[in-house]
C-alpha cells in the first residue's frame, strides 16, 4: 500500500535501528509514517517521540521515561515545564502576545534590563532565532564600520570548525562546505582561519575586515573549549587593527558553561554577543547585545524584525534571566560539570581505549569515543538516556542546568553499562 507521495506504509510494527529491525510501538510506527508522509525531509529523527517533560525528565508516546542531557540542544536550561515560567506563560497568554516593535513593549523592555545587568554590554536588540541573532550582530557591525567609522570594511573572519546558523548569510560564515551544498551563491565578505592559528588570523586581518566573529567553546564543532591564550590573542589583535570582536553566545551561554556567559571565562570584553538557545527557555527567541559605541550603527530603520521581542516570548525570557540569576544557574553549571567531568574522567582512565577525550566547561561536555559511537548512543537511547551524537564519535551532553546529580551519576554509570556491551570494538 503507498499513498500520494509514493510512501509504502509499514505492514509491521518494526522500525529500522542500527542496522537491524527491531519491534516498536504502534503509536511510534504511526507518527513515523505521518512525518515521512508530510514534511520535507530535512531531518534525520531520533526514533523518539516525546510527550511530556518535567525538568530533566521526558517521556515519549509509550509512557517510557528519560533522563534528558540534551536539553533541546541546550534550550530548556531551567528544564521542561518550569513551574514558574508556566505560571508567567500562562498569566501573559491571558493579557497580550504580540503588537510588534511600531510599540513600547514593557516585557522586552524588563528583559533587556535583566540581561543588560549580566555584562559589559549597554543596549540589546531581539530577534528570534540564533541565526537571527549573528545576522543582526553581521549587519551591526559592518553598518558600524561604514557609518560611524566611515570605513569600506566589511569582511567578517570566523574560524574552522565553528557554527553560525542556516541562513544563507550565518551559511557563508559557518563556512562548511556540506551544509551550504547546492544553495550557491552565498552573500560575500565571509573568510574562516583555522581555530587556534593566531598568525593565521594575522594575515587574514586587512584594510576591508569588520570583525572577527567566535564561538569561545564551539558547541557544534564538537564542543571544543578555544585556548584561553588564543583567545586573548584575537582580541588583542581585534583591538590593534581597530575591528570589532563578536562572539557567537549562542549555544555556550546563558549560565552553561558555569559563567553567566562564557567570554567571561576569559575577562574578554567582545563588542557584541549573540544569544538565543536557551533565552526563554523553549520558545524561540534570539538577542544581540552590544557596547554603546558600537551600536551607534544601528539608527531607527536600519534592522527590524516582526516578532523579535515580543509580549509573551519577552515575558517568558524576562522571568528565565530572572531565575538564572537568582537560582545561582552559573555555579550549579560550574559545581555538576566540575563532578560529571571528573567523574567521566574516571570512566576514561578505567576504559582508555574506548574513550578518546573528554572536555568541555560546566554543562557542556563532548565524549570523545575512540570509534563510531552509533551504538553507545543508541544504547544509553535504550537505557534511557538522551545525549547527542556529535560527528558520530562524539557524545554531547548539553543538560538542562537544573538536573539532579543523582542523574549525572547514573548517566556516566549507564555510559559505562555501554561501554562493555560494546566494548569488543576497542580491543
Ligand atoms: C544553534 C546555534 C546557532 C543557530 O541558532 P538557530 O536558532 O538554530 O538559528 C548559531 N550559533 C551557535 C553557536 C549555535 O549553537
Amino acid at each position: 500500500m503507498s499513498d500520494k507521495h509514493g510512501i509504502k506504509k509499514a505492514l509491521t510494527g518494526k522500525i529500522r535501528k542500527n542496522g537491524r529491525y527491531v519491534v516498536a510501538s504502534q503509536a511510534f510506527i504511526s507518527v513515523k509514517e505521518r512525518e515521512e508522509a508530510l514534511l520535507c525531509r530535512t531531518y534525520g529523527r531520533y526514533p523518539l517521540a516525546l510527550e511530556r517533560g518535567k525538568g530533566a525528565r521526558l517521556w515519549d508516546i509509550d509512557g517510557k521515561a528519560y533522563v534528558d542531557l540534551l536539553a533541546g540542544i541546550a534550550v530548556a536550561g531551567l528544564g521542561h515545564c518550569h513551574e514558574e515560567l508556566c505560571l508567567v506563560a500562562r498569566e501573559q497568554a491571558g493579557r497580550l502576545w504580540h503588537v510588534s516593535n511600531l510599540f513600547y513593549q514593557n516585557n522586552q523592555l524588563d528583559l533587556a534590563e535583566r540581561l543588560l545587568s549580566t555584562s559589559h554590554h549597554a543596549r540589546a536588540f531581539f530577534c528570534n532565532s540564533g541565526a537571527e541573532a549573528n545576522e543582526a550582530a553581521i549587519k551591526l557591525a559592518r553598518r558600524y564600520m561604514s557609518r560611524v567609522k566611515k570605513r569600506d570594511a566589511a569582511e567578517i573572519i570566523t574560524l574552522g570548525d565553528c557554527f553560525h546558523g542556516r541562513t544563507l548569510a550565518t551559511l557563508a560564515a559557518t563556512g562548511r562546505a556540506e551544509m551550504s551544498e547546492g544553495f550557491a551563491p552565498l552573500p560575500e565578505g565571509f573568510s574562516q582561519v583555522e581555530a587556534g592559528d593566531i598568525q593565521a588570523l594575522e594575515k587574514a586581518v586587512g584594510p576591508h575586515t569588520a570583525a572577527v566573529l567566535l564561538e569561545a567553546v564551539q558547541g557544534e564543532g564538537g564542543v571544543v573549549p578555544l585556548d584561553a591564550g588564543y583567545l586573548h590573542g584575537v582580541e588583542a589583535l581585534c583591538r590593534e587593527r581597530d575591528i570589532l570582536f563578536i562572539c557567537d553566545e549562542v549555544q555556550c551561554g546563558l549560565c552553561r558553561t558555569g559563567k553567566f556567559w562564557a567570554f567571561q571565562h576569559y575577562d574578554l570584553k567582545p563588542d557584541i554577543i549573540s544569544v538565543a538557545k536557551s533565552l526563554a527557555n523553549g520558545l524561540p527567541m534570539g538577542a544581540i547585545l552590544a557596547t554603546e559605541e558600537v551600536s551607534a550603527g544601528f539608527g531607527p530603520g536600519s534592522h527590524a524584525t516582526t516578532f523579535g521581542g515580543g509580549e509573551l516570548t519577552s515575558a517568558v525570557a524576562a522571568k528565565t534571566v530572572e531565575i538564572l540569576l537568582r537560582d545561582k544557574m552559573a555555579e550549579r553549571a560550574a559545581a555538576l560539570g566540575r563532578h560529571v567531568k571528573l567523574a567521566l574522567e574516571g570512566l576514561r582512565a578505567r576504559h582508555p581505549d574506548a574513550i578518546r577525550e573528554v572536555r568541555g566547561l560546566g554543562l557542556m561536555l563532548g565524549i570523545e569515543i575512540a570509534a563510531n559511537a552509533r551504538e553507545i548512543w543508541e544504547d544509553l537511547l535504550e537505557r534511557g538516556f538522551i545525549c547527542n551524537l556529535s560527528h558520530e564519535k562524539i557524545l554531547r551532553l548539553l543538560p538542562p542546568l537544573v538536573i539532579e546529580q543523582d542523574d549525572l551519576d547514573a548517566f556516566v554509570a549507564a555510559l559505562e553499562q555501554s561501554l562493555l556491551n560494546v566494548s569488543q570494538k576497542f580491543r
